[in-house]
C-alpha cells in the first residue's frame, strides 16, 4: 500500500463489499486501520485510543433503524477522524493582538511565499492591514516573488537582498510595520540550508529574536508521510501553533496532514488550492476528512444519520415533557417529510386522530397542508432564542417575523395560538402518564 489514502480507501472499500458486519470483519477492519494509521506514522497510543473508542460505540448500541451496520461502522470510523482534524466547525481564525505576528516556516516549495500572499489576501478581504518581511536569503528570487506579492494586494513589505542576516532582516521589518500601523505582520523564511540544522538554527534565532504570536507550518498535501517528519522536526525547534495545507487542488488526498496533525498537536487553519492568491480557504475537517477516506458518496449517509440524530433528540425532549416552539418546528419538519397529509392521515388509525380530523375533505386537508408550510415558514424566521421561548413574542417581534416569512403578523399569530393549544396537550398527556405510572406501581 502506498500510503494512508490508499490504504484507508481500500479500508471503506472492504467495508462496504462486505455483506455485513460479524466479529471477524469488525476484527479485521480495526486490524486495518490501524495498520494504515501506524504506516502513516501516526501515533501508537492515539491508534489504539482511536481503535479502541471506534469499537466501543459501535458495540455498545445498535445502529439506528435505517442503518446498516456496515454504515454505520463507516460513520464512527468517519466522525472520529473528523474529531482528531479539529472538529465539525470551520478552523478559527482570530488576532488576539494587535499587531499580530506569524511565523511562517516550512521546506523549500512547500509553498511558504505564496501562503503568505494568500493570508495577507485573506486577512487584508477581512479588513486587517497586512505587512510582509521576507527573510529568505538562500532561494534566489524569494524577495522579488514577496515583493511581487505584496504590490499586488497594495500592502507594505520588507525585503533586503543585500542582507545575509535573517534576524537582522526580521527585526528591521518589525519595525517598520509598527510604523507602518498594520493589524498582521507575517514573516516568511528560509525552507532549505546548507543542511537541515542550519535552517533550524536560524529558525530557532528569529523564532527567539521576534516571539511570534503564532507559527504556521506549511504543508505539501502531496508530500505523503514524508510531511510527518518535517513537521515534527520543525516542531522540535520551534512550537508549530498552526498548519497550512498548500496543493489541495492536486489529486493527492492529504494522508501525511493528517499525521502532521497528529504529531505536533497542531490544527490546519488554513488550505491552499492553486496558485493564485484567491485560492485560499479556512480548514474544513469534514470535507477533508470525506477526501481521505475517497467517500464523497457518503454525504448522503452521513446527512441520514443527522437528521435521524436530530429526530432522536426532539423525541427525548417530548418524552422528558419539554416542548418548545422548536420541537413544534422539528415534528411538523418530520411530518412534512413524510409526504401529503392525506397520505399521512390514511397511514394513520383513525381512533389516534382527534375528532375533527376524522372527517376532513380533500379541501379541509389541502388548507390544513397550506397551513402546516405557513406556520414552517414563520418558525424558520424565528430567532432560535425565540422558538425555544416563545412567550418573548412581542409585537415588533411578531411584525419582523412575518416580514420576513412573507406571512401576516396575523399569521404568526395563529401560530402562537396553536402553540399554545399544543403545549398544554403535550402537558396533560404528560400528567396523565404520570397518573398511569402511579396507578400501576400501586
Ligand atoms: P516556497 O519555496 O515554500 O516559498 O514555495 P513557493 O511559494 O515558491 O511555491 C512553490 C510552488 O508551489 C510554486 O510553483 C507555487 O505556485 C506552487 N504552489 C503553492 N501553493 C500552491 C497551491 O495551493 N496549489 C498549487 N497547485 N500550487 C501551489
Amino acid at each position: 500500500m502506498k500510503d494512508l489514502t490508499d490504504s484507508l480507501s481500500k479500508l471503506v472499500d472492504k467495508i462496504r463489499g462486505a455483506s455485513h458486519i460479524d466479529e471477524e470483519t469488525l476484527k479485521e477492519v480495526l486490524k486495518d486501520l490501524q495498520r494504515a494509521l501506524l504506516k502513516a506514522d501516526v501515533d501508537v497510543k492515539l491508534v489504539y485510543e482511536l481503535t479502541k473508542s471506534i469499537e466501543e460505540e459501535y458495540r455498545k448500541e445498535e445502529p439506528p433503524s435505517g442503518i446498516s451496520s456496515k454504515d454505520y461502522l463507516l460513520y464512527l470510523i468517519y466522525n472520529k477522524l473528523i474529531s482528531i482534524m479539529g472538529g465539525e466547525t470551520e478552523a478559527k481564525v482570530e488576532l488576539t493582538k494587535r499587531p499580530y505576528v506569524i511565523l511562517l516556516v516550512g521546506t523549500e516549495g512547500s509553498g511558504k511565499t505564496t501562503s503568505a500572499g494568500k493570508m495577507a489576501y485573506w486577512f487584508s478581504r477581512k479588513g486587517y492591514r497586512v505587512g510582509l518581511i521576507e527573510t529568505d536569503t538562500v532561494r534566489p528570487g524569494a524577495h522579488d516573488q514577496l515583493r511581487q506579492l505584496a504590490e499586488k494586494l497594495n500592502i507594505p513589505f520588507h525585503v533586503d537582498p543585500n542582507s545575509k542576516d535573517a534576524v537582522d532582516i526580521a527585526l528591521k521589518g518589525l519595525e517598520k510595520m509598527r510604523k507602518e500601523k498594520v493589524d498582521l505582520i507575517i514573516i516568511d523564511t528560509a525552507g532549505r540550508h546548507r543542511n537541515e540544522e542550519e535552517l533550524m538554527k536560524e529558525i530557532k534565532e528569529i523564532y527567539n529574536a521576534v516571539t511570534p504570536d503564532e507559527v504556521v507550518l506549511v504543508i505539501d498535501s502531496t508530500m505523503g508521510k514524508q510531511a510527518a517528519a518535517q513537521a515534527e522536526a520543525f516542531n522540535r525547534n520551534v512550537p508549530i501553533n498552526s498548519i497550512f495545507l498548500t496543493k489541495m487542488d492536486s489529486t493527492s488526498r492529504g494522508g501525511g496532514a493528517l499525521a502532521s496533525v497528529v504529531r505536533t498537536g497542531a490544527k490546519i487553519k488554513f488550505v491552499g488550492s492553486g496558485e493564485y492568491l484567491e485560492d485560499v480557504e479556512l480548514f474544513n475537517a469534514k470535507k477533508f476528512v470525506q477526501r481521505l477516506l475517497g467517500m464523497g458518496n457518503l454525504e448522503e449517509l452521513m446527512e441520514r444519520m443527522k437528521s435521524i440524530e436530530e429526530e432522536d433528540q426532539v423525541l427525548m425532549e417530548l418524552s422528558e415533557g419539554k416542548f418548545n416552539m422548536l420541537t413544534f418546528m422539528k415534528q411538523l419538519e418530520s411530518m412534512t417529510k413524510l409526504g401529503p397529509l392525506s397520505k399521512l392521515l390514511q397511514m394513520l388509525p383513525m381512533t389516534m386522530l382527534p375528532a375533527p380530523m376524522r372527517s376532513l375533505n380533500d379541501d379541509q386537508l389541502e388548507d390544513a397542508q397550506i397551513r402546516m408550510r405557513r406556520w414552517l415558514a414563520v418558525m424558520r424566521s424565528m430567532t432560535r432564542e425565540e422558538l425555544m421561548d416563545p412567550s418573548v413574542l412581542d409585537a415588533s417581534r411578531i411584525k419582523r417575523i412575518a416580514l420576513g416569512s412573507g406571512t401576516t403578523p396575523k399569521d404568526v399569530r395563529e401560530l402562537i395560538r396553536q402553540y399554545e393549544l399544543m403545549k398544554k396537550m403535550v402537558g396533560e398527556l404528560k400528567r396523565s402518564q404520570r397518573r398511569l405510572g402511579r396507578f400501576i406501581k400501586q
